[in-house]
């Protein structure tokens, strides 16, 4: 456990790495609020004790793993997640992913994770502050892309920022979801630098950062990811042209062989932002819109 004043962080299974994730509790003189609830917050007994509110940096299952565990509890969600929170079909919409992919995914979501749509979570927005008491606030700082209502999560008393899914990891950016989006990414990629803090703690495998250069480092790294994924699609097309589908075939993001359900519609997502990057750059053009048949522009 690692404890930064009036902040506690308590570490999931290799610092987090997914299907885990990092707890935080923030401890004020009036109130104890928990950011998200990974699967580790069901092996920490007595520390929600006092937990009166979960503020959820983003929707996705791996983060309300701890909910259905927990006595009522008030939740707080950005208003772009909202619908994912409340009910399956807001979650629906929220991956668009093909029907027969999402029913499998809900049982797998239920089993795992142990979801249950939270039909009284309430909205917050960008600039919402938690006062806890004893001077300790939590502002919401929206840093949309991965999800649309992806935030940070700053203890501005502490200078602890919880980043979330900008989670700094060898894996790079995800944004394979209906709501995720690339260019929206790339613009948060550049606003969490500017945080004002001293400690960054990331959802997953990265944990605690401490030092403004490691964290710089790390930021510079996972933004690259972003570039490199444009080159390997340009030179995937460097032999011909490809259909989107055999694009996603190849893979951009995930080994090729590393198959859970969802992943041909993450790749097509996550392909389909890139190539309209690539467009408006003129480097690629979309020869037959009905197959989305692409090429390199010589
Ligand atoms: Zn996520």
């Amino acid at each position: 456990m690692h404890q930064f004043g009036a902040v506690s962080v308590y570490l999931g299974h290799q610092s987090g790495k997914y299907p885990d994730g990092n707890q935080i509790v923030v401890r004020g003189t009036d109130r104890v609020v928990a950011f998200d609830t990974p699967l580790v917050s069901r092996t920490l007994p007595g520390v929600f004790d006092d937990v009166q509110a979960v503020l959820l940096g983003h929707v996705h299952e791996d983060h309300l793993a701890g909910l259905s565990a927990l006595p009522p509890t008030e939740l707080w969600v950005h208003e772009g997640d909202l619908e994912a929170a409340r009910s399956w079909e807001g979650m629906t919409r929220h991956f668009g992913y093909a029907p027969e992919i999402l029913r499998e995914w809900r049982l797998r979501m239920e089993k795992e994770f142990f979801y249950q749509a939270r039909p009284d979570a309430q909205a917050y927005a960008h600039g919402h502050v938690w006062s806890l008491g004893g001077g300790v606030r939590v502002r919401a700082h929206h840093l949309p892309g991965h999800t649309s209502g992806h935030c940070a999560l700053l203890v501005e008393s502490e200078g602890v920022a919880f980043i979330g899914d900008i989670d700094l990891s060898g894996f790079g950016p995800y944004y394979g979801d209906a709501t995720s989006n690339l260019r929206q990414f790339r613009q948060s990629l550049q606003a969490v630098r500017e945080l004002d803090a001293r400690v960054w703690v990331t959802s997953h495998h990265r944990g605690v950062l401490t030092e403004r250069k490691a964290f710089e480092t790390a930021l510079s790294a996972f933004t690259a990811k972003l570039d490199q994924r444009s080159e390997k699609l340009l030179h995937l097309l460097q032999d011909g042209p490809l259909t989107l589908a055999e694009l996603v075939q190849r893979r951009l993001v995930y080994p090729v062989g590393f198959d859970a359900a969802f992943v041909n519609d993450a790749e097509r997502r996550m392909i389909e932002q890139h190539l309209e990057e690539l467009m408006q750059q003129q480097l690629v053009a979309c020869l037959d819109p009905s197959t989305q048949l692409m090429a390199r522009v010589a």
